[in-house]
C-alpha cells in the first residue's frame, strides 16, 4: 500500500521512511492498516447480516482513512439497516471516491 509523504508529497511504496526526505511514515502506515482491518471486520458483519456493527466498522474505517471502500461499506450497511437518507449521503461519498466531507449522522437512531 502506497503512502503519500505529508512533508514532500512523494508516494512511497513500503518503507517506514520517505524515500525522498526521510520523513517517518510508520504512524501513517499503522493508521492505514487499522482502516483496512476495520473494513474487513465491517465486511464480515455485513455478510452476517449485522447492519449496525457493519456501519460502525465502516465509520471507524472512514475516520481513519476516507476511502471509497469505507463509504461503499457504509452505504450498504445503511441500506441494510433501513437508514435510507444516510445511505444516500454515503453513496455520494462513494461515488466521489471518498474525497468529500463525512456523512452527517442525523437519522441513525
Ligand atoms: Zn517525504
Amino acid at each position: 500500500m502506497q503512502i503519500l509523504c505529508p512533508a514532500c508529497k512523494k508516494l512511497n511504496d513500503s518503507a517506514d521512511k520517505c524515500n525522498r526526505c526521510g520523513g517517518n511514515l510508520s504512524d501513517l502506515r499503522r493508521i492505514r492498516r487499522a482502516a483496512v482491518e476495520e473494513l474487513k471486520l465491517g465486511k464480515r458483519h455485513l455478510l452476517r447480516m449485522n447492519a449496525e456493527k457493519a456501519l460502525l466498522s465502516a465509520k471507524s474505517s472512514w475516520r481513519l482513512k476516507k476511502s471509497a471502500s469505507a463509504a461503499k461499506l457504509a452505504f450498504l450497511a445503511s441500506l441494510m439497516g433501513g437508514h435510507f437518507s444516510e445511505a444516500t449521503r454515503w453513496y455520494s461519498m462513494a461515488a466521489a471516491g471518498g474525497n468529500s466531507a463525512p456523512a452527517r449522522n442525523t437519522d441513525c437512531s
